[in-house]
């Protein structure tokens, strides 16, 4: 079984978003491609989805401003800007994603005390979101990982979907994928590949 995990490609992380990723909106015509003919027999997606008072939120910290380094749960932690709040439009997915051909959306992030950038646990590993659970049942072989943004959410994922669903391949698709920091989105990359993910375009998926 073939699966593909479309991560956050919500407003918020969209050109007019609150925390928008450069060119992010580009992702959504290469997801839409990929959701019709990418052969895949599950199609899931993340959603960000915080509470007003988020621990990410530099609001949230006095003397911090956005992108500042700040500690949450014990960890170092980025201070973002306040997004994806529960509710709000920021939070909602691309209008033009093809969110109806989603069979199984995996919110995250609603701690308050913890940060997710993996849609599989929250960045402590205390607490699991269910995705794992859902891909095992569906007995999937195959995880295609793409969304916003390649050098947080989406790198996180992939890393965990190699931990957490042993014996399942794992691929990256790069030109479905938009991330924060030049640096960063290589690092990630490279980071991704030598855990063993496979780097893939979607060009290669859809000639298949
Ligand atoms: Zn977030």
């Amino acid at each position: 079984m073939k699966a593909l995990l479309l991560v956050d490609i919500q407003n918020g992380f969209c050109p007019g978003g609150n925390l928008a990723v450069a060119h992010g909106d580009e992702v959504v015509p290469v997801a839409n491609r990929l959701i019709a003919d990418g052969g895949y027999d599950v199609i899931t997606a993340s959603q960000d989805w915080h509470p007003a008072n988020h621990g990410s939120f530099a609001s949230q910290h006095p003397g911090k401003k956005p992108f500042d380094m700040g500690e949450l749960s014990g960890q170092p932690q980025v201070m973002w800007p306040d997004h994806c709040v529960q509710g709000t439009p920021d939070a909602e997915f691309h209008p033009d994603l093809d969110i109806d051909a989603v069979d199984y959306i995996q919110q995250k992030g609603e701690n308050p005390a913890v940060d997710s950038y993996s849609a599989f646990r929250d960045n402590d590993h205390a607490a699991l979101t269910g995705l794992a659970g859902y891909l095992r049942a569906q007995q999937v072989t195959e995880l295609d990982v793409c969304g916003l943004a390649t050098d947080y959410c989406v790198k996180f994922s992939a890393l965990d979907a190699v931990d957490m669903l042993p014996g399942v391949k794992v691929r990256f698709v790069e030109d479905a994928s938009r991330g924060i920091d030049p640096e960063g989105i290589k690092a990630a990359i490279a980071e991704m590949r030598a855990k063993g993910v496979e780097i893939v375009k979607s060009a290669d998926i859809l000639a298949d």
